[in-house]
């Protein structure tokens, strides 16, 4: 790993920890020659499953576009970059778990809204309401509605019947 300062290719590691549950080993790492310090993320690479687009076309799993997706839908929500991070990670492996090759687009978004809805409901909602439009509106709807139910019967809201 080259000094992103000076260029010098020796490196020493002065820290190394897991973080985003495990699954990425962050390192602080300092230069030889010109002792500046620098962050790096590692993390397995998962060969993922190719995408099937409605029109059936085939796409490469695009882990930025996702990410991007993700943050849009979370954006002002008190969620840690090291929360979204995991959540990313659980849907990569949640998309390797299926054991396909190949998954339709309306399965990927399936999973990534079944993560998100761990991560932080308002970004659950916000990523449902633009993902859903372009497929089931009823459906929307109705998750909208099951939602709202839920949350008037939270802990310390007595006033029902
Ligand atoms: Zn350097």
């Amino acid at each position: 790993m080259h000094c992103p300062f000076c260029g010098a290719s020796d490196t020493k590691v002065v820290d190394s920890r897991l973080v985003a549950e495990g699954q990425q080993v962050r390192r602080r790492r300092e230069c030889v020659n010109c002792h500046e310090r620098f962050t790096t993320f590692e993390e397995a690479e998962l060969v993922m499953p190719r995408v099937i687009k409605a029109d059936g076309t085939r796409q490469p799993f695009d882990e930025a576009k996702l990410r991007g997706g993700i943050q849009r839908a979370l954006e002002k929500r008190p969620v840690s970059v090291e929360a979204v991070e995991a959540c990313v990670t659980r849907i990569k492996l949640a998309l390797r778990a299926s054991g396909e090759r190949e998954l339709p687009s309306r399965e990927v978004g399936e999973i990534v809204m079944a993560e998100l809805r761990k991560l932080d409901q308002v970004a659950y909602v916000r990523f449902a309401s633009v993902y859903r439009s372009f497929q089931d509106i009823n459906e929307f709807k109705e998750e909208i509605e099951r939602l709202s139910a839920n949350s008037d019967a939270a802990p310390g809201s007595n006033g029902r019947g």
